[in-house]
Formats: structure tokens, C-alpha cells, sequence
């Protein structure tokens, strides 16, 4: 079906074991105008970016989508208080502008307005930098998306939030930003660049990039890390969007680059929501920055750290100071403390920060960089998850520019991803009106099909029709935390879910929403998905086996002191990519 912009195809945005065969076909016989690789927020967006301007795109990801820090972040779409501390009002007027174009335009399905309390101690001077700070925050660019802050009495924050400890608090303000499920979001774009005609691949590493007796370079070596095969993709230019791995592609591809990609580590912890009395996020300030304590589902999301990180990238831990951290600070606000017994989930990420080498010429003053180091190789680094489609467009047109200096190009259109919405967007009003009408003829409950609306978006049609032949997939998961069966067989069909660490972590979130980590979940999942894709019982207890191992690692991980006793402990466990070659 060919949605009503015209050029973007629906049928190709699934992402299924016979498309990835496609794929991979096509990925090693035909040329690319443009090789992203990184398959996270700012690489896929990149891919939708050059593809809705008519490129011919590939786009590769080593392990799965969003695997990186795009599946372990604050998960907010926001202009970043802390900018206006810094007086960076450009960086906050730009993020606000994102913030609505998501809530509003492009994927409303996927980020929703959330409420937070800042609670108040000092009764005159805080008040007022604050409100100060929240009347720029309201008023900057695109804050028309969500409601504007209001003052809040001591009483008023309490009746609110009953969970606030009362010992200095003197008030508080109420204030908005948006919260997106930022895994879901990074596939919706992947699949969305694919309805555009990229031709997108996971489990596909990139290990060496090809050069021209001129230098030039002239696509990527990959090896495929599910079957271990290598062969070449040409393309005529080729993007590094690789987050914290920046510093190897741009190693591989040679020449000098102005900037490095250094990692911070940042954990999150996530408690039931019982826990706190509230029904309102919190904002607090902590020892060393910002906290934030919001709703997710059916628990708290509390975080983050912010420590520089010298381990590997691959599989970065919390260790138990992280959570020391998280807990004391968090402490400080509530009237009843947590402890690490309350905790169900954690996950730790690593922020992609940029620093300027000495003697660069680059501009950083934004928060990214963006530079051709050697022709036909382009990096994108830095940033935040909010302003990936800026990224997006900035890198495509330093890679057209590239393209056109070596007369590879001739007119190219503009950036025009501020209209495109993302697959789970289109028609969304009209699928959401028809299926809560006639949800229960499939078996679902209204709450059944509000939570698929709001994973899916209109793609939640997908869902439906499996369910018209397939009742039983209407059942819950057992251990699942309220996440159907259909969707684990949706995450293989047309989500390229290829292990079931890729469904239990990223398509749903049962490895951090689940006091188990999903364990009891995984159980059942290994064998809907042994199903889908005719596993034999040696790969259903390989699948699991790794799973659980790679739980336990990570819970042995969490009682560790140092960042090096954390990943020692991780490390036991590989990603189940690395090893099935
Ligand atoms: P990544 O998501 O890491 O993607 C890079 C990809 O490249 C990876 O998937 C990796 O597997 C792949 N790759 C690497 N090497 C190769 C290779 N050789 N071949 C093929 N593929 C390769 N931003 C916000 O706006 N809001 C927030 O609330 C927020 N909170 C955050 C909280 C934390 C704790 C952290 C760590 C970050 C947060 N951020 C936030 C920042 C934001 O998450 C990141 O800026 C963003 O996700 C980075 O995306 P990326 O695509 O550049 O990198």
C-alpha cells in the first residue's frame, strides 16, 4: 500500500527473517548512493532523511536495533533544563521545537506530555530562579505542545504527591516535557526509512571501510553475525553513526578527524509504582546534577548518573555505587526510603560525548559535530536523543555536499522529515477510533487494545489481523507484565526481532519491567518464537540458556563495587550474536 505522500511504500517497512534474506542480497550486489552505519536514533534517522530525499540508502547495525544507547536512555524528549542554567538558549529553542513536532506531528502515538513536581525548599529565592527558568522553558519554541508550568503550594504538592518528605518542603512547580519509549521509537524510524526504500540489515558489523587507489572511500567490509559470512557493500559515500563507536569507524576509514567520542556512563533503576505515593513525576536536584523520577508504565523510571566510563562498549554495567547513588539521592525527597529490594529493573548507557581535539577547526559549540574527515566519509556524534532528526538532517547534507564536490550528485532536495510522519503515525485518528469501536469482536479488552495503540500506533491493524485467524495470540504472556502473545510473534514477523533477548529487551521491556527480569516470560517466548522462525530444541535451549545467563551476569554485575568488578562480572555473558559464529 503506498501511504498518501506517495513515495513512502507500507509493505516495505516490514522487517521479517525473509526480508533481512532480501536484504542481505541486495546490500552485497547493488551500489548505494549512501551506506549509514549504526542502527540507532541518529543513524536511523539519518537513513530516513537521505531516503525520503530520494537516495539510495543502506543502513547496517551490528547487533540489533537501538542496541546501543538509543534502548538505555532517559527516554524524554525535552529541551534540557540544565541548557537554560547555561544560558544555551539556542540548544533549548531547537530541542523544544523537536519536542512538539514529536507530540504533535510525527509520531504521537509513541510520545506522550509528561507532568513533573519540582519540590521547593527555599522559599523565596528558589521559587523565583526557578519560575524564572520554567516562564523561558513555557515560552522558548514549540512549548505550545503541552500545558505551562504552575505554582504549586506545599499543600497542593502534597495532595499530589502524598510520597514527598515534608521536611523542607515549602512548595513547588508544576511543569511538562515528553516521554517516549525510545526503543520503539528508533524501530518505527528504521521501518519508516525502509517504506522509503533503505535497505536496512542487523547483525551486520562493519569491519573494515573500502578506499579507492585515491583514498577515496568506497563503501564498507561487513560480516554477517548470524551465519559469519563476509562480503563488501559499495556505496558512493558513507556515513559513521555509531555513537560511542565513533572513534573505530573513523580509525577504519583513515585520514584525521577534529573530534573524539568520549563515553559517560548513566543508570537508571525502575521501582514499582507502589512504591512511591504520587501521581505525579518528580524533578529533583542531586549531588551532582539532575534527577528524575517518572512514570513508566507500572513503575517509577529514576535516574540518571553521570561518571566518565573507561570499559568496553559493548555491554556497559550498573554496579552496586551506581545504585547506592540513585537510592541515596532519591531518598533524600521521600518520606518512605527504598531500598535495593524495591528495585525490579536497571540498565546502565553510555553517552556518545564529543571532545575537541587540539588544534581543531571544527565548530563544537553544538552539542554535535558533524565532519567529512576523509571523501566519502562522513561522521555524526554527539547530540541527544531529542535532536536526532536536526542530526539526521545536517549529516545528510554535509554527505550531499560530499557527494556533489566529487560530482556524484546534482540536485537533491531539502530535508523535508518535519512532515514525515512515522509509519505508526499515519491514519492514526481514524485506526484508533475503528479499533477501540471493535476491539472486542478480537478478544481484547479496551485497555488490551489501548495498550497496543500505544505501542503500535496504526500498525496495531497488523496486530488484529493476526488475531482474526490466531485468537489465541490475544492471551497475555505468562510472566509478561500485561504484554501480549501477539507480539512476540510480531516482533519476528515484521519487526526483525532475531533472538529472544531482542523482544525481551527491546520490543517490549519485560527484562527491566518484571521483578525476574522476564525470566518466567522468556520461557514462553523462546517457544513462540521457535515457532515462528522452525528453531529445533537445541536453539530454543540456547536461546533461553543464554538469557539466563546473561540475567544472572548482570544481577552479579549490580552487587559489584567498581566499574571494572561490574563489567568483569558482565562480561562472563557475550552478546548471542558474537557467539552463534
Ligand atoms: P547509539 O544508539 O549507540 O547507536 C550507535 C549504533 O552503532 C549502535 O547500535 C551500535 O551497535 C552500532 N555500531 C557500532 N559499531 C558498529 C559497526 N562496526 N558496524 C555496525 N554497527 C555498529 N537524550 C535525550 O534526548 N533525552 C534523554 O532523556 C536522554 N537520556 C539519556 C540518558 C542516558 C543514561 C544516556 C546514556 C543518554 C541519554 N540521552 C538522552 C542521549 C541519547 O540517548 C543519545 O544521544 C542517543 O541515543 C545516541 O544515539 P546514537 O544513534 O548516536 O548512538
Amino acid at each position: 500500500m503506498i501511504c498518501e505522500d506517495g513515495r513512502m511504500e507500507l509493505a516495505n517497512s516490514v522487517l521479517s527473517p525473509s526480508q533481512r534474506e532480501h536484504a542481505l542480497a541486495a546490500l552485497a550486489e547493488q551500489e548505494f548512493d549512501v551506506l549509514v552505519i549504526g542502527g540507532g536514533v541518529t543513524g536511523a534517522g539519518t537513513a530516513l532523511d537521505a531516503a525520503s530525499r530520494g537516495l539510495r540508502v543502506a543502513l547496517v547495525e551490528m547487533r540489533d536495533w537501538a542496541a546501543g544507547t538509543s534502548s538505555r536512555s532517559g527516554k524524554l524528549f525535552h529541551g534540557g533544563l540544565r541548557y537554560l542554567e547555561q544560558f544555551n538558549f539556542g540548544l533549548v529553542r531547537e530541542a523544544l521545537k523537536e519536542r512538539g513536532l514529536m507530540l504533535e506531528k510525527l509520531c504521537p502515538h509513541l510520545v506522550h506530555p509528561i507532568e513533573f513536581i519540582y519540590p521547593i525548599e527555599h522559599r523565596i529565592w528558589e521559587r523565583a530562579y526557578m519560575g524564572a527558568g520554567l516562564f523561558l522553558y513555557d515560552t522558548i519554541g514549540g512549548a505550545g505542545a503541552v500545558p505551562r508550568h504552575k505554582h504549586l503550594s506545599r499543600k497542593q504538592v502534597l495532595s499530589r504527591a502524598p510520597g514527598l518528605s515534608q521536611k523542607s518542603l515549602v512548595g513547588g512547580i508544576s511543569f511538562f516535557d515528553a516521554q517516549v519509549d525510545d526503543s520503539r521509537h528508533t524501530l518505527e524510524l528504521v521501518r519508516t526509512a525502509a517504506a522509503y526504500g533503505a535497505v536496512a540489515a542487523t547483525a551486520l558489523k562493519v569491519i573494515g571501510i573500502s578506499h579507492d587507489e585515491s583514498g577515496v572511500v568506497t563503501g564498507a567490509d561487513v560480516k554477517d553475525l548470524e551465519s559469519g559470512r563476509e562480503f563488501h557493500i559499495a556505496a558512493k559515500t558513507v556515513i559513521n553513526a555509531t555513537g560511542v563507536w565513533t572513534d573505530s569507524l573513523q580509525k577504519m576509514a583513515g585520514g584525521s578527524s577534529d573530534f573524539s567520542v568520549q563515553a559517560s556512563k548513566g543508570v537508571h533503576i525502575l521501582v514499582p509504582r507502589d512504591r512511591i505515593d504520587s501521581e505525579v513525576s518528580v524533578f529533583v536536584r542531586a549531588e551532582d546534577s539532575v534527577m528524575f523520577i517518572r512514570t513508566w508504565g507500572a513503575h517509577w523510571l529514576i535516574g540518571t548518573t553521570d561518571t566518565p566510563w573507561e570499559q568496553g562498549l559493548d555491554h556497559p554495567a550498573a554496579s552496586a555505587t551506581d545504585i547506592e547513588y540513585l537510592l541515596r539521592n532519591v531518598n533524600r525527597v521521600l518520606n518512605v526510603e527504598l531500598s535495593v529490594d524495591d528495585i525490579d529493573g536497571v540498565y546502565a548507557g553510555l553517552r556518545p560525548l564529543i571532545r575537541g581535539k587540539a588544534g581543531a577547526t571544527s565548530d563544537l559549540s553544538r552539542e554535535h559535530a558533524v565532519e567529512t574527515s576523509v571523501p566519502g566519509f562522513t561522521t555524526i556524534a554527539g547530540g541527544k536523543y531529542t535532536t536526532y532528526r536536526v542530526m539526521a538532517e545536517d549529516v545528510v547534507n554535509a554527505a550531499i555536499d560530499d557527494l556533489q564536490s566529487r560530482g556524484l550528485a546534482q540536485d537533491i532536495p531539502e530535508s523535508d522529515t518535519q512532515n514525515i510522519l512515522l509509519i505508526g503515525a499515519t491514519h492514526l485518528t481514524e485506526v484508533q477510533a475503528q479499533l477501540r469501536s471493535n476491539g472486542k469482536t478480537l478478544g481484547l479488552s479496551v485497555e488490551g487494545i489501548d495498550h497496543l495503540l500505544g505501542r503500535y500506533g496504526s500498525m496495531t491493524r497488523d496486530l488484529t489481523s493476526i488475531l482474526k485467524y490466531r485468537p489465541e495470540l490475544a492471551q497475555p504472556i505468562a510472566g509478561g507484565a500485561g504484554y501480549l502473545r501477539v507480539e512476540a510473534v510480531y516482533a519476528v514477523t515484521h519487526e526483525g526481532a532475531l533472538h529472544i533477548d531482542d523482544i525481551l529487551t527491546r520490543r517490549t521491556h519485560l527484562s527491566i519491567e518484571t521483578p525476574d527480569q522476564g525470566l518466567e516470560a522468556a520461557a514462553e517466548v523462546v517457544q513462540i518464537m521457535g515457532a515462528e522462525l522452525g528453531w529445533d530444541q537445541d536453539r530454543v535451549d540456547r536461546e533461553l540458556t543464554h538469557y539466563q545467563d546473561r540475567v544472572a551476569a548482570e544481577l552479579q554485575a549490580h552487587v559489584a563495587q567498581t566499574d571494572s568488578a561490574a563489567m568483569a562480572a558482565r562480561n562472563q555473558v557475550q552478546d548471542i550474536r558474537l557467539t552463534t559464529v
